[in-house]
């Protein structure tokens, strides 16, 4: 048996989450069997494992979006066992059992062959947030979003897209315009390459339809008033890639950015991207993230102490990228 973490619903559909010991057999449909080595806690397990939104869509279910481990059985022609393997999204931990447990047997469609240079443990401090801020990067430069076009505002900024996003930006070339709500932080994130910060209250009150041009791109983890002014303070022909809900699911925006400035809003999916964009992130991820920003914004934490991360992280406590050994 192995441990792992699940949630559960009773009679009155109250949520709870525990630690139990689970067998091969509890686990569900899948041609590939992989010992999960690492995982971590995203802003989605937060929601699903404390059931703040509806994320988990199955029950009980072992939550975790993320993991990282090798193959110990496969029925798949394109898995051996041995390999290194990272599986982000396609429902894990939402309706199929996740990472939060010792073993995952899952669909070898869903996963992504580990990079040579990274390990288990990066490949989480990486993560969902990390993976995503580099779909991200991607949208704007097919946008033609070039360093010389100016700077790119990422808001959450020190959350784990926000970090992650800071650091491939800023070792790209571009200047970072970094809005954060904890203004503690600022040393933390000049570190990571931001050029200059801005307080989170400047984005997050009602604003005008159009500001000033502030910015050439924007990478908007809040939603919210925040996207509505990240558009507004786009520049002529600029884009915002929109990822997150930190702040608020709505869109309190005007047509104005698009129609009179020709900004561009791009969406961004981690869950479902196509196989191609996830291979393209990770090797972006691994030929261009600086190791030494990923650690300084990595902390590892226990198996024991996820359930307590997955409220901080919702309270915004947390910082750059949690990652938890499961070997
Ligand atoms: P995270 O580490 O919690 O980062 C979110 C950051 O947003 C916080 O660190 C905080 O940054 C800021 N924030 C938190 N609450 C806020 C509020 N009420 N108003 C304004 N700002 C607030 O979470 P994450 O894992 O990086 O994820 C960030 C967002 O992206 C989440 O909404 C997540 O669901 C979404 N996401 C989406 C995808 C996708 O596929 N589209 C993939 C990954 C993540 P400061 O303290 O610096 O202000």
């Amino acid at each position: 048996s192995f441990k792992a973490i699940l949630v559960s619903r009773d009679a009155d559909k109250n949520q709870s989450a525990g630690i139990v010991e689970l067998t091969d057999a509890d686990l569900m449909d899948g041609d590939v069997m992989v010992a999960v080595e690492a995982t971590t806690v995203n802003y989605k397990d937060g929601l699903a494992i404390t059931g703040k939104a509806p994320v988990v869509r199955r029950w009980p279910l072992v939550p975790g979006i993320d993991l990282a481990g090798t193959v110990i059985s496969s029925d798949n022609p394109s898995w051996q066992i041995g390999d290194g393997v990272i599986l982000n999204g396609w429902g894990v931990g939402e309706a199929h059992h996740g990472a939060y447990a010792q073993r995952a047997r899952v669909k070898g469609d869903w996963l992504v062959p580990m990079p040579a240079s990274l390990t288990s443990r990066d490949a989480m401090a990486v993560g969902t947030a990390g993976y995503t801020a580099m779909l991200c990067v991607l949208a704007l430069e097919r946008h033609g979003i070039e360093p010389e076009r100016g700077p790119v505002l990422v808001t959450g900024a020190a959350g784990g897209v926000g970090t992650i996003a800071i650091s491939l930006l800023s070792d790209l070339g571009y200047h970072v315009i970094a809005s954060t709500g904890r203004p503690d932080e600022a040393e933390f994130l000049h570190q990571l390459g931001a050029t200059e910060i801005i307080e989170r209250s400047e984005l997050e009150q009602p604003g005008k339809p159009l500001g000033k041009e502030r910015w050439a791109g924007a990478i908007d983890t809040v939603g919210s008033h925040t996207l509505a002014n990240a558009l507004a303070m786009t520049a002529y022909g600029g884009a915002v890639a929109a990822c997150g809900l930190a702040g608020g699911m709505d869109l309190p925006s005007s047509v104005a950015p698009f129609i009179l400035r020709g900004v561009s809003l791009l969406g961004i999916d981690s869950v479902m991207a196509p196989r191609e964009i996830r291979l393209e992130a990770w090797r972006r991820i691994a030929s261009d993230l600086n190791r030494d920003k990923l650690a300084s914004l990595t902390t590892d934490i226990g198996f024991d102490q996820i359930i307590s991360a997955a409220r901080d992280i919702l309270d915004g406590k947390v910082r750059g990228r949690l990652v938890v050994n499961m070997a």
